[in-house]
């Protein structure tokens, strides 16, 4: 009998491994640019933990979790997110009473929720994010939304436009939501089962369904902004002109709530700006400001802010920008001889080369020529390197770009650095160098 991989789940293979690698990496590297250090949580996690601070009116807890009892009867659960782990953490370790706030930290790993698998959307899937506790105003609200925005152009995402809501404090959240009762009681009828219980669980919810006849409706819906107390409103006002002081642009959009109840105050999500031949993922990354998140689990009333990308959806875009600019992650060279002679000099060739920091592969076994170009071509190879009986002689090699078929000749002690700008130019040509560790 075949095993199939659980529904929902995806194998990351190859090349696109690869690519979860760079994203990851660039991500670690950016936070910590910004003063953020890495964090690592259990993945499961007391199924309490998740029912206070991701809430019970969010649809994770109500239909997405995989809860279930341990052999001692515990209920666990996967999480579905990290930033309730993070709080815990800080919570179990003390974490906040011997360091200088705000507590800054990152993390990447697997998250589950039990949701329809579609484009964009899996069971099991990967996030990268931050956290900074303990230092609440504006100017680090805005610093998180910046580290995004760099974490995005620096995996050569630029067509991003970043969208920006405030919850507002506890008392224009409570005003709203009665308009939002009023509101919806008259159009429930029409709506979605899903929206039936957020009307009656938390009509905030509602805002944040995906269902397209619902979301005509919550078009007409009273606006956050028109409900935000002048407190609150200054605050969002005062993040976006520091956002803009940094070349950010944003886009209020009042309909912006987040999935999670922990969130009050300014929330924002990315969104790839749509493109043809490339499908909506949904957002690319989001957060929030949350006030009450690290009390509500058993910590001392500090507030945070936090952002979390879905490495899978990042990857998605990536990869079709690079598949419509014909670039794919491959090696530097393939370096080709077709005597057992060549072949042994050619092992110390590339062994030079990669020293040198070029990737590539070679033949071990006399082939045709035919043969080997089959191979480089497969393997991705950016350049070939032809070793032959008459150019060993004059100290040459050949190399050939194997997209444009152009072949120039290169002195062997000028190899390294010709095949460096070839490289530059192998990418500038593309107009869209991928940022490949650079
Ligand atoms: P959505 O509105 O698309 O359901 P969400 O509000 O549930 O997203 P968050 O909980 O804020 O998302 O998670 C942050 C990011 O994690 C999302 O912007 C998205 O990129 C990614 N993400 C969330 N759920 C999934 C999933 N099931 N599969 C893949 N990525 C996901
Ligand atoms: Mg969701």
């Amino acid at each position: 009998m075949e095993i199939n991989p659980v529904k929902g789940t995806h194998d990351i293979i190859a090349d696109e491994a690869n690519l979860y690698t760079m994203i990851e990496h660039t991500a670690m590297m950016v936070a910590s640019e910004f003063g953020y250090q890495e964090i690592r949580t259990p993945i499961i996690e007391h199924t309490p933990l998740f029912l206070r601070s991701v809430g019970e009116s969010s649809d994770i807890v109500n239909k997405e979790m995989y809860t279930f009892d341990d052999k001692g009867g515990r209920s666990v659960t996967l999480r579905p997110e990290l930033t309730a782990g993070i709080m815990r953490s800080i919570v179990s370790n003390k974490l906040h009473a011997n360091a200088d706030l705000p507590l800054k930290y990152r993390y990447v790993g697997p998250c589950f929720r039990y949701e329809r698998p579609q484009a964009g959307r899996y069971r099991q899937f990967n996030q990268f994010g931050v956290e900074a506790i303990g230092a609440p105003g504006i100017y680090q609200d805005a610093e998180v939304i910046t580290m995004g925005q760099r974490i995005l152009l620096s995996v050569g995402l630029e067509d991003v436009k970043v969208l920006i809501n405030s919850l507002g404090d506890e008392e224009s959240r409570n005003a709203y939501r009665q308009a939002l009762r009023e509101f919806f009681s008259k159009h429930i009828d029409k709506m979605c089962s899903d929206c039936k219980r957020r009307l009656e669980q938390n009509p905030l919810r509602i805002l944040d369904c995906k269902v397209p006849e619902d979301k005509e409706i919550i078009k007409d819906a009273p606006k956050m902004i028109d409900y935000l107390s002048p407190a609150a409103k200054a605050y969002l006002m005062s993040v976006i002109a520091i956002l803009k002081s940094v070349g950010i642009e944003t886009e209020i959009d009042p309909t912006l709530v987040r999935g999670l109840d922990y969130y009050t105050g300014v929330v924002f999500e990315y969104h790839f700006e749509k493109k043809e031949g490339i499908d909506d993922v949904g957002a690319l990354g989001a957060g929030g400001h949350y006030a009450n998140l690290l009390q509500e689990v058993g910590g001392p009333s500090l507030e945070g802010v936090g952002v979390a990308f879905g490495i899978e959806r990042l990857a998605y875009i990536i990869k079709s920008q690079m598949q419509q600019n014909g670039i794919h992650f491959g090696l530097d060279f393939y370096l080709m001889g077709m005597t057992d002679d060549i072949i042994q000099k050619n092992f110390v060739l590339a062994d030079m080369l990669r020293e040198g920091g070029f990737s590539g592969e070679m033949n071990y076994s006399t082939k045709s020529m035919g043969a080997m170009f089959k191979v480089a071509a497969r393997k991705g190879a950016k350049f070939a390197i032809i070793v032959g009986e008459d150019e060993i002689a004059r100290k040459e090699v050949a190399v050939k770009n194997l997209k444009t078929q152009e072949q120039t000749i290169v002195k062997l002690e000028d190899l390294e650095n010709v095949l460096h700008s070839m490289i530059d130019k192998y990418y500038a040509d593309m107009n869209a160098a991928p940022t490949e560790e650079e």
